[in-house]
């Protein structure tokens, strides 16, 4: 039987993860991959849909250019060949992936495999001897009740990502991070979009203001959405809203959260074989399901680095992009006893220059250290960034403001924030 001092499955951003920093240190390797090297996140997730947005955004700004003087004729697109575009990038980036495995001396299966004890993985009827488990089986679309997916008419993102011709109109239940996105990329491309949200406000999982904001932004564009609202019954393609509102539809696609794919029964971090436990890491351990909280905990597994469970930061991508990191509050009321400021993204130069300027920079601080950012920005993925490492050293309000930012940035924005608190 061969033999490996670490055995992987799964081949998503967690389980390579762990192969790489682990090849590093010079373990023998073995990783198990029942599809595609990348995972959901390559090749089903964070990056297709990513392409997608970039190329809904790009039509965007062609279409609008005429207001900075800038005239194209007969804009339009293609989206067969977006779509082919987005499996060549994906194609290219998984090369460099397995290459990349390849180098660091790593063992790839690609098959589907299984722990058989505590140190024994098998796939395709071979048995290999591993003297550490580790778990990176990911997670799958949910499904729910009354709206299980035939993949032709009720769709999964990962049905969606496949569509090589667009619908004319999409219902999308569910307003987290893949709903939204794909509220913005279709409604970029002209599809008629109805989101729908059980709670009562978008983006249930933001702060109240990002949401309200949020609500603002899809009432001015064409985004129709209703919250406190679900699917009550489907005729044929006639669907009747628990509103009691009906309206037809080509398709829908069902955002409503992801299952772990786990060996193991229920969710725990660990699975246990003979007693000995195995380490279940990333999507598939059921707890913050995003890719560098999948990274951060093989770091954390492998190369004993410690990450703030507390201050792994959110993104929602699209125009503009949604950030948050630290506490988040539900309403006002909630905010009292605490030192806030919302700054409007209107007021930097650099917003202007972009003709970007619907958003805010809020910040939450208390006793001079900053406990929650909430952004609505373009490019709020990169600022949050800069509140995480400033939250994660203990930089104090105070000390910040002795900082430079450069000028003109949205950057400015936090520092002009950090300026009023
Ligand atoms: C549409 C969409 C957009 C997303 N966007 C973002 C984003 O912008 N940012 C972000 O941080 N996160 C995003 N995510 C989430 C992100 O993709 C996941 O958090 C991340 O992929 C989790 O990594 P993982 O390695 O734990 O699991 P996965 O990436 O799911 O990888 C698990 C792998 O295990 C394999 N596997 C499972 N069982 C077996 C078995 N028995 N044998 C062999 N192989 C097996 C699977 O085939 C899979 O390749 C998005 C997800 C979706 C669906």
């Amino acid at each position: 039987m061969a033999t490996f001092d670490l055995g992987i499955i799964g081949g998503g951003p967690a389980g390579y993860t762990t192969a790489l920093y682990a090849a590093k240190q010079g373990k023998s390797v073995i990783l198990f991959e029942k599809n595609e090297l990348g995972g959901t996140c390559l090749n089903r997730g964070c990056i297709p849909t990513k392409l997608f947005l970039h190329a809904a955004e790009v039509y965007q700004e062609i279409k609008n250019s005429a207001k900075i003087g800038i005239y194209t004729e007969n804009t339009r697109f293609d989206f067969e060949k977006i779509a082919e575009h987005k499996d060549i990038t994906i194609q290219k980036l998984r090369k460099s992936l397995e290459l990349m495995m390849k180098q660091a001396g790593i063992t790839i299966v690609k098959s589907e495999a299984k722990v058989i004890s505590d140190t024994v993985i098998e796939s395709n009827k071979e048995q290999y001897s591993c003297e550490e488990i580790v778990l990176c089986t990911g997670s799958y679309p949910k499904e729910i009740k009354g709206l299980e997916f035939d993949h032709k008419f009720i769709l999964n993102s990962d049905d969606i990502l496949n569509l090589k011709q667009l619908p004319k109109s999409i219902v999308i239940v569910g307003s987290g991070a893949i709903g939204t996105e794909w509220a913005r990329i279709l409604s970029a491309f002209e599809v008629e979009v109805t989101l729908l949200e059980i709670a009562p406000q978008l983006v249930p999982l933001a702060d109240w203001e990002v949401s309200k904001r949020i609500e603002r932004q899809f009432k001015l564009s064409k985004i129709k959405f209703h919250t406190e609202t679900s699917i009550k019954n489907i005729e044929g393609n006639k669907v009747t809203l628990s509103n009691g509102e009906t309206l037809q539809t080509d398709c829908i696609l069902v955002a409503a959260g992801r299952k772990c794919h786990c060996e193991a029964e229920g969710t725990s971090a660990e699975a246990i074989f003979n007693n000995k436990k195995l380490k279940i890491i990333g999507d598939a351990a059921g707890e913050i399901q995003l890719a560098h909280y999948a990274t951060s905990q093989a770091k954390e597994l492998v190369l004993n680095i410690p990450y703030r469970k507390d201050l792994i930061p959110s993104v929602i991508y699209g125009t503009p992009e949604i950030a948050w990191v630290g506490k988040t509050f539900k309403s006002k009321e909630e905010e009292e006893g605490y030192d806030k400021v919302v700054f409007p993204i209107s007021a930097l130069g650099k917003a202007h220059c972009d003709g970007c300027i619907d958003g805010f920079i809020k910040i939450v601080s208390k006793d001079n250290k900053i406990i929650g950012a909430h952004i609505i920005s373009k490019e709020a993925s990169a600022l949050i960034q800069q509140i995480v490492i400033a939250m994660q050293n203990d930089i104090t309000v105070d000390k910040l403001k002795e900082v430079c930012f450069a000028h003109p940035t949205y950057s400015e924005g936090i520092f002009e924030g950090i300026m009023q608190l």
